[in-house]
């Protein structure tokens, strides 16, 4: 708020966005938002591996506590839109997979590719008003956009 109690323009948030714990790329995802004119708009909620973070039956909490923030975000900023960052030589793919896709980048674009649109297609039926953004995000923090027909378009910094 500032002095006399105004509410700072554009303090409202319309997105919530979903991105890996790892903490090489906490900056740069920030630096990401931020470039889209998002800096200080946007709900986040963290969790490892992002979308296979609430895919994964290992963890089937991890679904649930997404979808109940989901539901919470809808409810208290009416938020009309999901941002899902997965990224490049992800420990969580890893662990939870049992798979280093890091060795081969085409087979970990589609890996991801693959569980970023089951998790945008259960998004849709869960939260009917919801438009969903996939990215995938390199280490040097170039994020990839997955577009019509499962291309990757790759965004500058
Ligand atoms: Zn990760």
């Amino acid at each position: 708020m500032l002095p006399g109690g105004a509410v700072r323009a554009g303090s409202e948030t319309d997105i919530l966005l979903l991105s890996c714990m790892d903490f090489r790329l906490a900056n740069e995802t920030e630096d990401y938002m931020t470039g889209q004119g998002l800096r200080d708009k946007y709900d986040h909620v963290i969790l490892a591996g992002a979308s296979l973070g609430v895919l994964t039956d290992k963890y089937p909490a991890w679904g649930q506590a997404f979808r109940e923030h989901v539901d919470i975000a809808i409810k208290l900023h009416q938020i009309h839109k999901l941002v899902v960052i997965d990224h490049r030589d992800c420990g969580a793919y890893k662990v939870l997979l049992g798979e280093d896709f890091a060795k081969d980048p085409a087979k970990e674009t589609t890996i991801h590719e693959t569980k970023m649109k089951e998790l945008s297609a259960i998004v849709k039926k869960d939260f009917p008003t919801l438009e969903v953004e996939l990215l995938l995000m390199d280490l040097d923090g170039v994020v990839e956009k997955i577009g019509a027909g499962g291309h990757f378009t790759r965004i500058g910094r």
